[in-house]
């Protein structure tokens, strides 16, 4: 089973999953992800194999909640989907 809080999006054929407490800023966060992503992660998948197209920067925060505007040196929004993130 897996151990991810994982909702229904509002978004057809998506899933939001509710990320652990960043370490960094003490918030949790929200990442919307493709349906059959999230279903793999429910199944056990590892995230990496669950989710490879989702930025590895999310994956990082899905698995351990540190935010990408939080990660040490990181530059915030480089590359990132904003409409992959939401909240906090
Ligand atoms: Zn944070």
């Amino acid at each position: 089973m897996s151990h991810h809080a994982i909702y229904d999006s509002m978004q057809d054929n998506c899933a939001d999953i509710l990320t652990p407490t960043c370490p960094f800023c003490g918030q949790q966060g929200w990442i919307t992800v493709p349906q059959a992503g999230a279903d793999a992660l429910i199944e056990g998948e590892p995230v990496q194999d669950a989710l490879p197209e989702v930025d590895h920067r999310l994956r990082e925060q899905i698995t351990s909640g540190i935010h990408p505007r939080c990660f040490p040196g990181a530059e915030f929004g480089e590359g990132i989907d904003p409409d992959l993130i939401h909240g906090p």
